[in-house]
Parts: structure tokens; sequence; C-alpha cells
């Protein structure tokens, strides 16, 4: 097996044991950038000097003896809306497509200081707004199992380059389900934390009460050693919690003998697409032969998430992206008449048309007048969302349902079709409603060959939980071992 197709896992042990070096993993994951890239288009930016240069320094250290942590070496991609100090971090817009940060992130920064290689910044969803990928204002990312299907988003290029092995492991954002989602239809592990569990500090902001950071790995140990590397309190975000990060690889040992899933009745609606469901339904199985007792539970609130998100996400990304206008960083039009002219025409020609149709969303709910019809009912309905999920938990210790609805789709089919879009997210946005972490794991593939995913949802702060579940469920299958072909340099 070529250095590039291996787990985040198997390359630190071979790193720690001096079999491989990083400057040959690095050498190798950029060969495979290089072979496969156009015809996925996971990559926004590759920096091949600097990526060097990183795997020639974890090496260094190696050879100084220094004890260093999982990541050390390791060629990652980073979401292009992890601000990189001196890369530039685009949020696939045109708004920032020169935009070079004065800072790191704090994940990016704790990386960097574990000796990380950064294969370079992935392509998403302008500001992380959309499913499918489809509004990167720069290129479409193509599913690396069929390319004619999406990758799904916004974290699609995450997602992407993680099952065509265009980097070992990924950094994405979560919002509404946008971790969980691409890796689904991408057939890798996609973990979104509890929020406040990773600081968002340097994440650019889509809707700061539901963002939040995680990964898209091979495996889920491999989930478990990123989390590790970029968790814990960060007193650069007021909301990140304050508790100490558990060793997830050791947590991860324990059977999940005994353990109660609760399987939310409403999940399973007559719009599951029949190979999604026949796929979890065998997971399901899966985990009883596991000793785990299963149970239905019920989440009377969903049909209102979708709804309840679409105002508290756009009130939030009306706020945060007022700070494009021009005049501090990012783009500005050129042939402006005066101060107003260049605000309209900045923002105008800078944002992408979902974008303009969130910010318009989010303004109308938060205008005087409808303030309290929309906005602060949706936060009345998120309250009882939140409260379903507590309901559930006093009687099981995980969720277990699809990650969405169908497989993925095909690019095109519902670009002229918002609503149809936003539905797909149905069963992940109401987890980032209640601030809730959950893991998408490959569960089996459509009759078509698409990939399916299985999503667990655990009690706040439970990632540990989540990891071991998914753990034992991904070592009684192999689901994650299987991977796409992608012919090598054509288009
Ligand atoms: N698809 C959802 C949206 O467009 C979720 C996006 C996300 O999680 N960033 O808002």
């Amino acid at each position: 097996m070529e250095l590039y197709a291996h787990t985040l896992s198997a390359l630190r042990q071979q790193l720690e044991q001096g079999e491989v070096t990083s400057v040959e993993i690095t050498r190798s994951v950029l060969e495979r950038i290089a072979a496969v890239d156009d015809r996925i288009g996971a990559y926004l930016l590759v920096d091949e000097p600097a990526a060097l240069a990183q795997a020639e320094a974890a090496d260094a250290r190696r050879a100084g003896g220094e004890n260093l942590s999982p990541a050390a070496g390791i060629p990652l991609g980073l979401k292009d809306l992890l601000s990189t100090k001196g890369m530039i971090t685009t949020c696939a817009s045109r708004m920032l497509e020169n935009y070079v940060p004065a800072y790191d992130a704090t994940v990016v920064a704790r990386l960097r200081q574990a000796a990380a290689v950064f294969a370079g910044k992935l392509n998403m969803d302008e500001f992380a707004m959309g499913s499918s990928n489809e509004n990167s204002a720069f290129k479409l990312v193509r599913n690396p199992w069929d390319t004619e299907c999406v990758a799904g988003g916004s974290s699609g290029g995450s997602a992407a380059a993680v099952a065509a092995d265009e980097c070992i492991a990924a950094l994405g954002s979560d919002t509404g389900g946008s971790i969980r989602q691409p890796a689904a239809f991408c057939g890798v592990v996609g973990l979104k934390p509890t929020y406040g569990r990773v600081s968002r500090y340097g994440l650019v902001a889509f809707a700061s009460s539901l963002d939040q950071i995680g990964t898209l790995t091979k495996s889920v140990a491999d989930a478990g050693l990123l989390l590790g590397e970029i968790a814990g309190h960060d007193p650069r975000d007021s909301t990140s919690a304050n508790l100490p990060v558990p060793d997830y690889l050791a947590a991860m040992e324990p059977e999940v003998k005994d353990l109660k899933i609760g399987i939310p009745r409403e999940y399973f609606s007559a719009d599951i697409h029949a190979d999604v469901r026949d796929a979890v339904q065998q997971a399901i199985e899966v985990f009883t032969g596991l000793g785990a007792e299963i149970e239905e539970v019920s989440l009377p609130h969903t049909e209102y998430a979708v709804a309840t998100y679409y105002l508290v996400a756009t009130a939030e990304a009306s706020s945060n992206l007022a700070r494009y206008d021009g005049v501090k960083y990012g783009y500005r039009v050129p042939d402006a008449d005066g101060l107003i002219d260049m605000y309209r025409k900045t923002r105008a020609r800078g944002f992408g048309p979902e974008v303009k149709r969130r910010i318009m969303l989010g303004t109308y709910a938060l205008s005087a007048g409808y303030y309290d019809a929309y906005y602060k009912k949706a936060q009345q309905v998120r309250t009882l969302i939140r409260q379903d999920f507590e309901q559930a938990f006093s009687r099981c210790d995980l969720l277990l349902s699809p990650v969405s609805p169908t497989p993925a789709f095909k690019i095109g089919e519902k670009v002229a079709d918002p609503l149809a879009m936003y539905l797909s997210d149905i069963l992940t946005i109401p987890v980032n409603l209640a601030g809730l972490p959950a893991i998408s794991v490959p569960c089996g593939f459509s009759r078509e060959g698409l990939p399916i995913g299985l999503q667990l949802i655990a009690r706040p702060f439970a990632e540990d939980c989540l990891l071991q579940a998914a753990r034992h469920y991904e070592q009684a299958t192999d689901w994650h071992l299987k991977k796409p072909e992608i012919a090598e340099g054509e288009k």
C-alpha cells in the first residue's frame, strides 16, 4: 500500500518505530494530490515547499529525541475557513479571495505546536453555507466514489480529500451537518464534537452558537487521536469549555456490552431512502450482536428543526457577515462612487447567491416587528429540541440514526431548489441546535455503489462514549476499509 493510503494511527506507529519519515509520507501525499485532484477539486491551495519544510522540521524534532504527539509529521488538510497565519484563507468566497490572516486559529496553532504538516487548504461551500459544495465561488468538489455526484457540504473538500487519500486526515466545521453529511457521502468518519469542546478562535464565523470544528478521518481511532490534539479550553474563546480532555484512545477500549442505544422514531420517516434504511437497520443488528441494548425513543420536535435552524443560523450569519464591508479587509470594488456605493457594490459582487439569500433571511428575521415572531420563537423551539434530547438521554447512552436521508445526489440536482437542499439536513441539524457531539461512520453502500453513513449521537462531552461505540462497530465491520477507484492523471 502506498504511504498516502494509510491511516493516521498506522503512520504514527511507523514514524515512531523509525520505519518511515514525515518527508516520505508528505511527498507521497503531495504526489497523490498532483495525480488526482484535477478530478476531485478538494484543494483550493497546496503549498508544497511549506509542507515539505514542516515535514523536515517534524523529522528533525523526532531525531532529536523529542516525545511527539500523534499528529507529528502527519500531512493534514484544513478546511479553508480555519485561519492560517501567512497562508490565504478564502472561505471559498470572492470576498476573501486574497485574504491572508495575521494569526492562526487555535486548532491550527495547536497542530503546528504538535509538528503536524499542512498539505493545504480545502474547498468548501462559501462561508460554510451549503450541503453539496456547489456554493464554492471557485470550483466544485466531486465525489471520489462517483464524480458525477456531489461530495456533500459544506466540508466537501475535507471529506473528499480524506476519501481520495489526498491527505491522511482533515479538519472541517459543522454548523448543521457540514462534517457528518459529507463524511457520509464520501465514506469516511466525521466527528462533530460537543459545542465548546474545541476552540472556535480563528474559525471564520458563520453561526456562532452552532459552529464547531471537528475531524474527518479514515478510522474512528484516527478521529480520537486528532480530537485529542485540538480539544480543550482556550481563553480566547469564551464559549470553550474548561473541562479536562480525556485520553480518547484509551476510552475506546471497553466493550459496548450493556450500552443503551436509542433509536429516534422520527428519524426513520418515509422520506429515508430504502438503501439507507437497510444499511442502518443492519448496523442496529451489529450493535445488538455486540451486546448493546436497543430501544425506540421519540424526539417529538424534530419536524421543526430545519425551520428553527434557518432562523437562528441566518440571523447569526447576517450579523457575522456584516464585517465584510470592503473597509477593513477582503475584497473592495475599485469603481465606487462614495462610501455607500462602495459598501453596496462590494457586497453585491463579493458574495455569492446563497450567502446573499442567508443574509437577507437573517436580516428579516431580526428586524423590528418580526423579531418576536421569528427569531425569538425559533429560540424557544430550540429549547424544546434540546429538551427532547435530554429526555431521550435520561433513558439511553447514545442515539443511532442515518446521517442523511439519501446517499450523495447528482451534481446540479438540487441547485434550483434551496428548500430540498435544506431539508436534506433534517437528521443532522437538531444535534447542532442542542450542542451535542455526534459521529458519522461508514455503514454500507447503496445499490449504485455510493457510501452510506451511520450517525451516533451522545450526551454533551461524552465523545469518549461516542468513539467507543463507533470503534467497536467499525471493528465488527469492514466498510471503512473500502476505497474508491480514482483514475490517476486524467480528467
Ligand atoms: N447545510 C447546512 C447549511 O447550509 C449546514 C452547513 C454547515 O454545517 N456549515 O447551513
